[in-house]
C-alpha cells in the first residue's frame, strides 16, 4: 500500500497517520519530521534545511527529493509507506512518480483530508505537542489527562511557534495556494480521494479506511 496523505495544516494528517501506520503496518514518512530531526541532530542536511524552515520557506526540491528517495529504499518501506508533507510541489510529485516507476511501484491512493478554514484555525491554535515523543493533543478536542503533560510518555507539552494565532492565517493561505496544483495533478491521474475531515477522530479514520480499501477512483 503506497499512500500519500494530504491536507492543509490542522486537517489531522499527523493524528490520522498514526492510526494508519498501526492499522496497515506501513511507516509514516513525514518530511517535516525528518527535517526537524536533522535540525536537532545538527547534521549538514539539518543546517541547510534550517535556513529555509526559519523563514517558513520550502526546502529546495533537490534536497527534499533526495531525502525521500533514500528513505523509500529503507527496509521498512518495502511493503508500502504513508507519505505526509511530501510531495509539496509538482516537480516533487513528478520525481516521486519517476523514482517509484524505476523500482516497479506506483502510488495507490492520495487521501486529501478536507476541513473548512475556521475549523482549521481552531485546531491549529489549540494544538499542543509533546517535546519528548511528538504526540499531538488539542486543548479542547483531544486534551491530555493531566494539563501540560503527555499521556504516553510524561513529557512536557508545547505550542509550535507557527501555531500561534498571528501566523496561522498566512500559513493557511500559502499552503492553500501550494496545494491546488497538486490536487489537480492527482485528480488527473484518478488517484485522489477527498475525505471529509469533520467530526470525531475515529469517524475520520473510518472514512480513510473505506477510501483506502474500496479503491474506487
Ligand atoms: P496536521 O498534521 O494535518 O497539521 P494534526 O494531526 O496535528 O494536523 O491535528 C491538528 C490539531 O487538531 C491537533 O491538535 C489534533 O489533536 C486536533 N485534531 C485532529 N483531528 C481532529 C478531529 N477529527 N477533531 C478535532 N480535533 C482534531
Ligand atoms: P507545516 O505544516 O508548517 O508546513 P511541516 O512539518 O510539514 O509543517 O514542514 C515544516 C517545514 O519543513 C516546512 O515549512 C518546510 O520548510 C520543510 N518541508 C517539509 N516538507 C517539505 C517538502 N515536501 N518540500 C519542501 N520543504 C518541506
Ligand atoms: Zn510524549
Amino acid at each position: 500500500m503506497n499512500l500519500i496523505l494530504m491536507g492543509l495544516p490542522g486537517a489531522g494528517k499527523g493524528t490520522q497517520a498514526e492510526r494508519i501506520r498501526e492499522a496497515y503496518g506501513i511507516p509514516h514518512i513525514s518530511t517535516g519530521d525528518m527535517f526537524r530531526a536533522a535540525v536537532s541532530a545538527g547534521t549538514t542536511l539539518g543546517q541547510e534545511a534550517k535556513r529555509y524552515m526559519d523563514q517558513g520557506a520550502l526546502v529546495p526540491d533537490a534536497v527534499t527529493i533526495g531525502i525521500v528517495r533514500e528513505r523509500l529504499t529503507e527496509a521498512d518501506a518495502r511493503n508500502g509507506f504513508l507519505l505526509d508533507g511530501f510531495p509539496r510541489t509538482v516537480p516533487q510529485a513528478e520525481a516521486l512518480e519517476a523514482m517509484l516507476r524505476d523500482i516497479g511501484r506506483a502510488i495507490d491512493r492520495v487521501l486529501y483530508i478536507d476541513v473548512p478554514h475556521d475549523i482549521l484555525v481552531r485546531r491549529l491554535t489549540g494544538r499542543r505537542i509533546c517535546r519528548q515523543c511528538g504526540a499531538t493533543y488539542h486543548l479542547e478536542f483531544n486534551p491530555p489527562k493531566n494539563p501540560g503533560v503527555c499521556d504516553r510518555c510524561g513529557g512536557a507539552l508545547y505550542q509550535r511557534d507557527d501555531d500561534k494565532p498571528e501566523t496561522v492565517e498566512t500559513r493557511l493561505h500559502v499552503n492553500r495556494e501550494q496545494t491546488a496544483p497538486l490536487l489537480d495533478f492527482y485528480r488527473a491521474r484518478r488517484l485522489l480521494a477527498v475525505i471529509d475531515g469533520l467530526g470525531a477522530i475515529d469517524d475520520v479514520f473510518r472514512r480513510l479506511r473505506a477510501a483506502i480499501e474500496k479503491g474506487d477512483r
